[in-house]
């Protein structure tokens, strides 16, 4: 698309020295550890995509009017790049992330960012803040393109102009590392997304909504929250932040994209892998009480989430209000996870094109 990129990027002298880097990076947990610049560009329906900027990392003013701060016009992506054995660094399924940020703007009545514009940026921003992305591998560099409204209006309306951003972040993963098999809750009194609604698009106010079932869920001494579907609360859709997948033997199931999840790139890589593997996939809906049933015959010998944040974690017990019940561990969501991390880390082929 040839936008012209304008870039202020730190002087040496004025980075961080490398022995406060290596202080901030040692223990970074999951977003409090942003790198030292941030890329900005504008949309306004005259001047299109304009004002692409690198710029020192610092904060960004407001109008308290900003239409995306009273009205939720806000949109955003999650993706990791990693280092690579030669050096070089690779940002993962780059392509997919952008086309789901456009289908995430299109939902939310936002113009919707190229693709070109999204991994310019990403590569503006790794190209400024190389020295950032880590080599160790319990640690990546988590990239956050977030769009928001600009306008200082109130008027209930799509706003006329918008700014996007994008952050860089040194994180670990998401459960730390060597995480044990996690427990999830099972509750009916939240719902996460209904038909016709933004369960599909990467929307901010899906995630605030989420909340009050995550203190629910720490109430109930969970690390996370298995959302049913809303009308029935009876089909099981997502955990968290993050799709599900349950194995029965060599065979996986996961519940299929119906509109009320959000169209996991870690599920359709798990989807790709699998087969890699000689597992069976199905997408097919499954219940709380077949999870339960299964769970409690051995039929189901496993279940796991996946995510960007979390790659893949093994769900050890459901925690229901009244009772629950464990889930086995086995061997297939260890050798998905090492399947997926040796195309991430470049220690393989990359036979499918996902290393931008
Ligand atoms: N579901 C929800 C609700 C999420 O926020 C995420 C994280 N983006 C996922 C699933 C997993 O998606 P991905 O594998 O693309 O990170």
């Amino acid at each position: 698309m040839g936008i012209a990129w304008s870039r202020t990027v730190l002087a040496d002298e004025r980075r961080l020295s490398a022995a406060e880097l290596a202080r901030r990076v040692a223990a970074p947990g999951f977003g409090e550890v942003t790198t030292e610049h941030v890329v900005s560009c504008r949309w306004s329906a005259e001047r299109e995509w304009h004002d692409a900027e690198v710029l020192p990392y610092q904060p960004v003013p407001m109008d308290p009017a900003m239409a995306g701060l009273h009205y939720g016009q806000v949109v955003f992506e999650g993706l990791k790049a990693y280092r690579q054995p030669d050096g070089a660094v690779a940002a993962f399924r780059a392509v997919e992330h952008a086309e789901r940020f456009r289908r995430s703007a299109a939902r939310l009545a936002m113009p919707e960012p190229p693709v070109e514009l999204f991994l310019e940026s990403l590569a503006e921003l790794v190209a400024a803040d190389r020295r950032w992305v880590p080599a160790d591998d319990s640690q990546s560099l988590y990239l956050r393109p977030v769009l928001y409204g600009t306008d200082a209006s109130l008027a209930l309306r799509p706003a006329a102009g918008y700014r996007l951003l994008v952050l860089a972040l040194v994180v670990e993963n998401f459960f730390g590392t060597d995480a044990p098999p996690v427990s999830v809750w099972a509750g009916s009194r939240y719902a996460r997304a209904s038909v016709g609604g933004t369960g599909e698009a990467k929307c901010a106010g899906n995630y605030a909504g989420a909340f009050a079932a995550q203190v629910e869920a720490a109430e109930h001494g969970c690390r996370q929250v298995v959302w049913l579907d809303a009308a029935e609360h009876r089909w099981v859709e997502e955990m968290g932040a993050m799709n599900i997948f349950f194995c029965y033997g060599d065979r996986l199931v996961t519940p299929p994209l119906s509109g009320t999840l959000l169209p996991g790139i870690t599920r359709a890589s798990v989807l790709a892998l699998a087969a890699d593997l000689g597992l069976t996939v199905e997408e097919r809906r499954v219940s709380l009480a077949d999870w339960r049933a299964d769970a409690t015959s051995g039929a189901m010998t496993e279940a796991f989430a996946c995510g960007t944040a979390a790659v893949v974690t093994p769900i050890g017990r459901v925690v229901e209000r009244d009772g629950g019940f464990a889930v086995g561990t086995g061997p297939v969501a260890g050798r998905l996870l090492a399947a997926l991390t040796d195309v991430q880390r470049g220690r393989v082929e990359d036979v499918r094109g996902w290393r931008y």
